[in-house]
């Protein structure tokens, strides 16, 4: 079974101490949550993912690695080399010693405010995928002018043929993929995609790239204004198969909710 993916993008939020409080005001709320029976299956259907500023990866991983089989990290970005005079980056290698599974690749801050380009996004791509043991959360989708031009489908389209070109030079099958559609317009600002609109777009990535590239575990997920108001109608639709939170993951007991309301 396709295990749901919960994902929470702490962005620029949050030093270790902070880090720490909150990982124990997470876990201690789980424990809680389980011992009135309220969190029993959730483990084995979904991961909650947490991509926390690099500067906290490591001491993350410390705190849930008890928890490892339910709680990943994550990183918010890579660099595809592996390794060099490349001031400020961090490579795949120094993700994975602090225990990352995931790494964010193309996240749409990168893209707008560092101008990072789907050319680069794909040497992400083939950089994760030539190095073992990190699934790529790949962030596409469009923003305000392009959804009102209806040109979502074309758009989002031209992104992945870039960002995947390195899944077609790779010998093999891919094992997993996530891709997370996040509609610029709907970052940050109280206005989520209709569920029913979400779920047409993750049809179209689906079939997009079940028809393009060879994949054996593919799962879409959906990021901007997730809340726990809203949560569990957009995982009522069929293709969303997860979602990526960013200002209601910044506080522990909201985004546990939303991974209980996730499974309800
Ligand atoms: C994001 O930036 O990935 C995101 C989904 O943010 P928010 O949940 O705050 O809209």
């Amino acid at each position: 079974m396709k295990k749901k993916i919960i994902a929470a993008n702490f962005k620029m939020n949050k030093t270790n101490r902070d880090i720490e409080e909150y990982f124990n005001t997470f876990v201690n709320n789980m424990n809680e949550f389980k011992g009135k029976g309220l969190f029993e299956n959730i483990g084995l259907n979904s991961e909650a993912v947490f991509a926390t500023p690099c500067t906290s990866l490591c001491e993350s991983y410390k705190i849930i690695k008890p928890y490892g089989d339910f709680i990943k990290l994550s990183a918010q970005d890579i660099y595809f080399e592996k390794n060099g005079a490349y001031t400020g980056e961090i490579s795949i290698d120094m993700i994975k010693d602090c225990g990352c599974e995931y790494a964010i690749v193309g996240h749409s801050e990168r893209r707008r405010i560092f101008n990072e380009t789907d050319e680069t996004i794909a040497k992400k791509m083939s950089a994760v995928y030539s190095s073992e043991g990190v699934t790529p959360i790949l962030c596409v989708g469009e923003n305000k002018e392009v959804r009102e031009k209806d040109m979502q489908y074309d758009f989002v389209k031209k992104q992945l043929k870039t960002d995947l070109e390195p899944l077609k030079a790779k010998s093999g099958k891919v094992y997993s993929l996530i891709i997370a559609y996040e509609p610029v317009w709907a970052i940050g600002t109280d206005l989520p995609i209709r569920p029913e609109d979400g779920d047409k777009m993750h049809r179209f990535i689906y079939d997009y790239v079940r028809s393009n590239y060879e994949v054996d575990e593919l799962r879409i997920i959906y990021g901007g204004s997730v809340k726990e108001s809203n949560i569990k109608e957009l995982m009522d639709e069929p293709y969303i198969n997860g979602v990526l939170v960013g200002g209601a993951s910044l506080d522990p007991s909201v985004f546990l909710n939303i991974v209980r309301l996730s499974n309800a």
